[in-house]
């Protein structure tokens, strides 16, 4: 048996925010505020605490931001028309739309009318292209954070085997890309897996790290693991707490019985979360800084 340790996205999260101070401070005194604009529509409840606990860290660092509250029934029209507003607005570093839209809208053409230069969520095709080839301006803010904490941890990706299970473009393909790039910290081989895949313990079996995004508790097990992988678990889910309470967030991995088979493990609250948020910040800060370049 080994001790599996505890990656904390809450501690890693804080040196990032103390790491990013010097840059901020510069920033302000040029009498920059990196400020982000963040657009909400219709009444998610898990949308609302995100973007709650974004305004949160926003204001606790003293740096601006602003929610747009859009009704649940806003046309697609109106939302690219304040998009149009905000992507020719000085004052705004950093756009965000905040996912799931309502199903009337086309979230691809939303994504697509973000000034590519403002997406701080790297999530418009010039973005995915750039990170596609090598050459990344925004990364999406949780693949980012996944990166960081294996950074953190000198956890190297070089001729080892990552497997990734979901392929979504704002978790899954994005982090299978950057984990495979050529570059320090990455040069993994990748394995991307997604409900389409035959026998997914067969993949996981041979895994150095093992990165679930899923969104199905208990889908990683110990039995699924060889001793001494790396579980990177993205999955956020509501279960019932069976403890008086109503109901406790858990990831996608079974956190007991991977105990003493992992070699290292991302609890679920604090982190991969804190990370995501950490990631939007630093976006933020980088769009300030290229405001600066014109
Ligand atoms: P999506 O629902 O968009 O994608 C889920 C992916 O998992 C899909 O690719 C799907 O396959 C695949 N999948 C579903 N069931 C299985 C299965 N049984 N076996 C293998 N693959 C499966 O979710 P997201 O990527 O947006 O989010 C994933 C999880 O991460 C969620 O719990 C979400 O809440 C959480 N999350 C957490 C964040 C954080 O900051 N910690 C940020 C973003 C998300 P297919 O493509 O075939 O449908």
């Amino acid at each position: 048996m080994i001790e599996t340790q505890v990656l904390s996205g809450k501690i890693i999260s804080q040196n990032i925010y103390d790491s990013l101070a010097l840059r901020i401070t510069t920033l302000k005194n040029n009498t920059i505020t990196p400020s982000l604009a963040v657009v909400l529509v219709g009444n998610n409840p898990a949308s609302a605490v995100y973007v709650r606990s974004k305004e949160k860290i926003f204001s606790h660092l003293k740096l601006h931001t602003k929610t747009f509250q859009l009704d649940q029934d806003t046309t697609e029209l109106e939302i690219l028309q304040l998009l149009d507003n905000l992507n020719n607005d000085q004052q705004y570093h950093g756009i965000l739309v905040q996912l799931p839209l309502p199903e009337h809208i086309d979230t691809q053409n939303i994504l697509c009318s973000i000034d590519p230069r403002k997406d701080v969520d790297g999530f418009h095709p010039e973005n995915v292209g750039l990170l596609s080839t090598g050459h990344p301006r925004y990364i999406p803010c949780t693949p980012k954070g996944i990166i960081k904490v294996l950074e953190y941890a000198n956890i190297s990706l070089h001729q080892k085997h990552v497997v990734v299970i979901g392929r979504s473009n704002i978790v899954g393909r994005p982090i299978s890309i950057l984990t495979s790039l050529k570059k320090e910290n990455s040069n993994g081989t990748t394995t991307l897996c997604h409900s389409g895949t035959l026998d997914i313990n067969n993949f996981t079996m041979h895994a150095d790290v093992v990165i679930a995004a899923i969104g199905q508790p208990k889908s990683i097990t110990g039995d699924m693991l060889k001793s001494g992988t790396v579980v990177i678990d993205v999955g956020i889910n509501k279960v019932h707490a069976g403890n008086g309470k109503s109901h406790k967030l858990v990831g996608d991995a079974d956190w007991d019985s991977i105990q003493g088979i992992a070699a290292a493990a991302t609890p679920v609250p604090g982190g991969i979360g804190p990370m995501t948020i950490a990631m939007l910040v630093e976006n933020t800060v980088e769009a300030a800084e290229y405001s600066q370049q014109g």
